[in-house]
């Protein structure tokens, strides 16, 4: 039966990959599984739990609400939000039992104020120090343990939890990921000599493929978990299997004589008669505009050149003759395919992004439906 448009997603790839990082971990050594942006659009509660049953013992998220999400969804493990906790947030955080990152004494105070309710479990705080990321976190050691100081000192409301930092370039620059950790050591040794029971923690997927000094006691793994590789090359270098396969398939198929176009603003002309497959999927479901006569898909195992303008509900193919598809073929255009496969690192290179934004850029129109190696879930 087609299908319009389906992500289907392997959670038995995210439990092999889990594992598989797991393996490359040093004995004691966790992993904390990153399911932010809708687990990078692969359904955060779903690959939540598939993240744990392959090994991960910590989520990660970036927001209070994605925190509660999976609370709802019934997650009872610890959860940490790594982003900044606006004050309309913070109730939501602390209704979420979340672990929090601070870099500010001013928001341990708001948070000491903020749990004044007697027996509750204490607020476990990350203190972030900014090592070279530019972002969150303080750039000052000896601030960032002043505020260690006063989270152990806040009371019974908060435990100080751990110490952590963020590289920015793990995947591309690895000079300046040694210079990162070169700031972080001596405060994590420092943290550490002080409070032997913290957490300290730095690496996300592409340090903790890359960089075994920066795994410390847990790693955050992200975009791997999913299969998708974090230097945007082939996944299968790292042994990573891609979670989700996107298709959609030929609703129509029509020839296009020499000089007819396809699509808006005619961006296409055929320059010799040929035929031209309508795939009824578009930008409203994160097939991005720029894309526009610049990705294939695959049909049957072969390789078409998508044509046209991408429109909001669907793209055109070449497809050459009369009988080289027929209406009803399902269409792949993140997935594998008999021989054929194209990963999200491929689409995502032909417009200059990481396959990040493909993956977190499908939207909810795109039902996902879940298995395991093709047994539904
Ligand atoms: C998103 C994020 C991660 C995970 O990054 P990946 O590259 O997807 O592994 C780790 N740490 C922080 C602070 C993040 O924001």
């Amino acid at each position: 039966m087609a299908v319009r448009a389906l992500a289907r997603v392997n959670l038995a790839a995210i439990e092999r990959n889990v594992a598989r990082l797991r393996d490359g971990l040093a004995d004691g050594v966790e992993l904390c599984a990153v399911v932010k942006g809708n687990g990078y659009g692969h359904g955060a509660l779903p690959a939540a739990r598939a993240a744990l049953a392959g090994g991960a013992r910590l989520l990660a998220v970036a927001t209070a609400g994605e925190a509660a999400e999976l609370r709802a969804g019934g997650i009872e493990g610890p959860v940490l939000v790594m982003g900044a906790v606006s004050d309309e947030e913070l109730p939501v955080a602390l209704g979420a039992r979340a672990e929090l990152v601070t870099w500010t004494p001013e928001f341990v105070e708001r948070l000491r104020r903020a749990c004044t309710g007697a027996g509750a479990a204490p607020v476990r705080l990350h203190v972030k120090l900014d090592t070279g990321m530019g972002r969150l976190g303080t750039r000052d050691p000896d601030e960032a343990i002043r505020i260690a100081e006063t989270i152990a000192d806040a009371g019974p409301a908060l435990e100080l939890a751990g110490a952590m930092t963020h590289f920015a370039s793990a995947d591309e620059d690895r000079s300046f990921t040694s210079a990162q950790l070169a700031r972080f050591e001596p405060f994590a040794a420092a943290m550490r000599e002080r409070w032997p029971g913290i957490v300290v923690h730095a690496a996300n997927s592409a340090a903790t493929l890359r960089e075994p000094a920066s795994h410390f006691d847990l790693v955050r793994c992200g975009i791997a978990i999913y299969g998708c590789d974090p230097m945007n090359d082939d996944p299968a270098t790292h042994g990573l299997e891609p979670a989700l396969e996107l298709t959609s398939y030929v609703a129509a198929v029509k020839p296009a004589r020499a000089g007819e176009s396809a699509g808006y603003g005619r961006r296409w002309v055929a320059r010799s008669d040929t035929w031209v497959a309508t795939v009824p999927i578009g930008y409203a479901d994160g097939i991005r505009r720029a894309l526009t006569n610049n990705c294939d898909v695959l049909i049957a195992g072969r390789r078409y050149p998508l044509v046209g303008t991408v429109s909001m509900d669907n793209i055109t193919v070449e497809v050459g003759a009369p009988d080289a598809v027929r209406p009803g073929d399902r269409v792949t255009i993140i997935g594998a395919d008999g021989h054929g496969r194209q990963t999200a690192e491929e689409v995502a290179r032909r417009i200059g992004t990481i396959s990040y934004e493909i993956v977190c850029g499908l939207t909810p129109r795109v039902p996902r439906v879940y298995h395991r190696d093709g047994t539904p879930a």
